[in-house]
């Protein structure tokens, strides 16, 4: 039960990651992994079995205790610091990680920022950031990872893929968001950029999917879920009648990232309570 919830008098159930070894001899990066969701990721990802590198740009600290916890499951992590919209940081990154795992078999790609202004009043500074880390930095890591698994080449007694990236997208890839529009435009990016790269690289068995969340409780949505009015007007967007936790987002991750989801390639997974169902129109339209 979460504490918005038991507030709220409601008792709802969050299950626990489960799927134990599922990605076990396998390396993960994770990047913004100190943070919101990326934490969620990295966390399900080293339960699940897999070595997590710890991507972060900053606060070193709460990324090395991320990257401790990590390794009480008998994995390798290791926290790494590269802005993912510097071409030059992410090559080094990938090096690093060439060096210190040998290879990469999961890419998530979960940095991203927000920086609101209404339309007419939204710098190009604003512009420019949002779709530099968002989009780009998606870019950048995403064609690293294919080189690195490319390279490698299959491994199918590690997984039946070559490797696997995830793109944090949002239902903000579909949604128009008034107020946000370089961040709506940044995740309708990721959706084509992430059908497009998974249409090129299928043949050499690497599978590219997306995970589009709705309202997860982390720091970048306070607004919509620290005050009682403010949850109360955020479930009239989600049918499923609570917020999402860090750990639903992970525990997707986990089922992309495995030999489970093998075949899905391509594909955004929405993890929304259903705010993709129009619940405007639950009770007639
Ligand atoms: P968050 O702010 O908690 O985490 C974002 C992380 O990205 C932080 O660790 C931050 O330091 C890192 N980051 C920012 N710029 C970076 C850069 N240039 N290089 C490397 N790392 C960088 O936010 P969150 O809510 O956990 O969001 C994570 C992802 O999920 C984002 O892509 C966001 O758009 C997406 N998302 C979140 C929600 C939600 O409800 N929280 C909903 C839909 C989509």
């Amino acid at each position: 039960m979460n504490e918005q919830s038991r507030e709220n008098g409601r008792e709802p159930v969050v299950p626990e990651h489960v799927l134990t070894d599922i990605l076990s001899g396998q390396t993960a990066l994770v990047t913004g992994a100190n943070s919101g969701i990326g934490k969620g990721v990295a966390l399900a990802l080293g339960a699940a079995g897999a070595n997590v590198v710890v991507n972060y740009v900053t606060d070193p600290d709460s990324a090395q205790e991320l990257a401790e916890k990590i390794s009480e499951n008998g994995v390798r992590a290791m926290a790494l610091k590269a802005d993912v919209s510097r071409e030059d940081e992410v090559g080094q990154m990938f090096s690093r990680i060439r060096k210190e795992f040998g290879t990469l078999h999961i890419l998530v790609n979960n940095a991203g920022i927000q920086d609101d202004a209404p339309f007419a009043d939204m710098s190009i500074e604003q512009w420019n950031k949002v779709i530099g880390v968002n989009l780009t930095g998606q870019f950048l890591c995403s064609r690293a990872a294919v080189r690195e698994f490319r390279r490698r080449g299959a491994e199918p007694e590690v997984s039946s893929a070559t490797g696997k990236i995830i793109c944090m997208s949002s239902v903000h890839q579909e949604i128009p968001w008034a107020g946000h529009v370089n961040y709506t435009a940044s995740k309708g990016g990721i959706l084509m950029m992430m059908k497009t790269i998974a249409q090129e690289v299928a043949a050499d068995r690497i599978r590219v999917n997306a995970i589009a969340p709705g309202a997860i409780r982390t720091p970048i949505n306070r607004q919509a879920w620290e005050s009682e009015d403010a949850y109360e007007r955020l479930m009239t967007k989600i049918p499923y009648d609570r917020i999402g936790e860090t750990r639903d987002v992970g525990r997707m991750a986990v089922w992309l990232a495995s030999d489970l989801s093998d075949y899905v390639t391509g594909a955004t997974m929405y993890v929304d309570g259903g705010m993709m169902l129009y619940p405007g129109f639950t009770t007639g339209g």
